[in-house]
C-alpha cells in the first residue's frame, strides 16, 4: 500500500510477540490528504498540521468549509521538514551503526 503524502511504502506493524503482521493500512492522512499515509507521514507532517488547525481554530483562521483543506505551502513546508528528520534519523542510525562496530570504519 503506497503512502498518499510521500508516495512511499506504507509499513506492516509486526506485532511483538507474536511477530505476525496485525496492522497494513497505515494512518488517515486527513487533512492533509483523503487517503492513507505512512508511519513518517502521519508523525511528522499530519500529526503537526492537526495541532496547527488547533491553532488556526483558537484564532479564528478557520471554518467548517476550510478546516478539512490545508494550504499547500504549509503541506510542502511540513514535507521539507519532514526530508530533514528522516535525513537526520538515517544520519544518526549510520553513527549508532559505526560505534557499535568500530572496525567497519
Ligand atoms: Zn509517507
Amino acid at each position: 500500500m503506497e503512502c498518499c503524502i510521500c508516495h512511499g511504502k506504507i509499513e506492516t506493524h509486526i506485532h511483538p510477540s507474536t511477530g505476525k503482521p496485525y496492522w497494513t493500512q497505515g494512518h488517515n492522512a486527513l487533512p492533509v490528504k483523503d487517503g492513507r499515509c505512512c508511519d513518517n507521514c502521519n508523525q511528522f507532517v499530519v500529526l503537526p498540521t492537526r495541532l496547527k488547525h488547533i491553532e488556526f481554530f483558537i484564532n479564528g483562521q478557520t471554518n467548517d468549509d476550510s478546516f478539512h483543506t490545508i494550504k499547500e505551502e504549509i503541506v510542502d513546508k511540513l514535507l521539507d521538514n519532514l526530508e530533514e528528520v528522516v535525513d537526520k534519523l538515517t544520519d544518526r542510525r549510520k553513527d549508532n551503526a559505526q560505534s557499535f562496530n568500530p572496525s567497519s570504519s
